[in-house]
């Protein structure tokens, strides 16, 4: 019998919940109107969409009025990014961790092509962001800084109430991506201090294609210009017709994230240490980056020194892991959140994240770790043969 598939790679994206896929399912085939028809489906329709925001807006702690639904993440932070910045005139610099999404420092990147300061924040080679530089940075004239909630390579989780502080003081608005904190661990928007987070639906248990931007609050006169323009949905930030099975989707995964979180979170972080403690005992210098920083419990990213990360996943074909690289333009380049961890590139080349989940149990953490370790044995014995 084949191998069964181990799934390490929750932060890629999760496995929908078997009651997310049931509660989306009639709006498929029998509630399938267009939430903006006055009709009685169209009502149907309106009632879920409404009921998913306010199970949302109540597991995020804030009214359902601040909610906005989105494609996803990538799309709430070009909202965000996008729409503060077409809306506000009077600062012109933007301020980010230099290991934001790339869906944050696109947008940023982009602002600079019509006149905007673009200033990102390094982070320590522990992965937390250095407060030192945000003071120096963020300053009189900054509109917005934009620090995530936790990093989807290494997991750590940031100070994001301290940099809201610090931003605050100088009149700047704040935005927290924190698509990889959603259904993870317990956090509070209000103690977090951010004006905008950014939440996407796949990353927790829920459908692909959806997310949310929450307005928590406006700064003085700040407030968000739509960035499309059609038919007035979402108060007209964003319009178009809403993904109704996808939104209820959501607010399905939110119910299932706010009844289990604190447990999920303990059994996760126990597997994670299993699989942590497996993967260093390998020997070879294989060593857990940040690993005395605060992170996600299911989030490792391990170096695995003289074993290329894409030769390791290739080689241990049953388990789904990922390169800490990304592919622009044909060529495998080396993350940025590593290298700017202070990775050389050679060690970014041999890092590979492993995030685990709800549905991953402690058989397959060992068995996965078995299966790795057998592969970086095989992958440093062959490297020596050929010296
Ligand atoms: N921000 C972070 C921190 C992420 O990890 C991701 C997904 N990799 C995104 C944004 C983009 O989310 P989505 O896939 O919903 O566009």
């Amino acid at each position: 019998m084949a191998n069964p598939i181990i799934y390490f790679d929750n932060n890629a994206t999760t496995k929908c919940a078997p009651e997310v896929i049931d509660a989306m399912l009639p709006f498929f085939a029998e509630q399938y109107a267009n939430p903006a028809s006055p009709h009685i489906l169209g009502r149907q329709a309106s009632r879920a969409v409404a009921l998913a925001r306010e199970c949302i807006a109540e597991s995020l702690a804030c009214d359902a009025s601040c909610v906005y639904f989105t494609s996803g993440a990538t799309e709430a932070n070009n909202l965000l990014i996008l729409g503060l910045t077409n809306s506000v005139s009077s600062r012109r610099k933007i301020v980010a961790s230099a290991i934001e999404h790339k869906s944050v420092l696109g947008p940023c990147e982009a602002l600079t092509e019509s006149g905007f300061e673009f200033a990102t924040i390094p982070v320590r080679n522990n992965g937390i962001i250095d407060l030192d530089v945000a003071r120096q940075i963020i300053d009189e004239r900054t509109l917005l800084v934009s620090v995530q909630g936790a990093n989807n390579e290494i997991g750590t989780i940031q100070p994001v109430r301290l940099v809201a502080d610090i931003a605050h003081e100088k009149g700047a608005a704040v935005h927290c991506d924190a698509a990889q904190l959603l259904g993870k661990v317990p956090f509070s928007i209000d103690e977090m201090g951010a004006d905008y987070f950014t939440f996407s639906a796949h990353k927790a248990y829920g459908p692909k294609g959806v997310g949310v931007l929450v307005v928590r609050r406006n700064i003085g006169s700040m407030s968000l210009a739509p960035v499309i323009f059609g038919g007035g949905q979402e108060n007209g930030l964003r319009p178009g017709t809403l993904n109704v099975p996808a939104v209820v989707g959501m607010g399905a995964a939110s119910r299932l994230w706010t009844a289990q979180m604190g447990e999920e979170a303990a059994r996760i972080l126990s597997l994670r240490i299993l699989l942590e403690d497996s993967l260093v005992s390998i020997g070879y210098g294989v060593r857990v980056l940040a690993s005395d920083s605060p992170r996600l419990p299911g989030t490792a990213s391990v170096v695995f020194p003289g074993v290329p990360a894409d030769v390791l996943i290739s080689r241990t074909a049953t388990v789904c892991m990922s390169v800490g690289s990304a592919c622009t333009s044909g060529a495998v380049a080396p993350s940025h959140a590593l290298l700017a961890l202070g990775l050389s590139r050679d060690e970014a080349y041999s890092t590979v994240r492993l995030s685990l989940g709800r549905y991953n149990t402690a058989d397959e953490v060992r068995m996965g770790a078995e299966a790795i370790s057998e592969t970086v044995r095989d992958v440093i014995g062959d490297s020596k043969v050929s010296v």
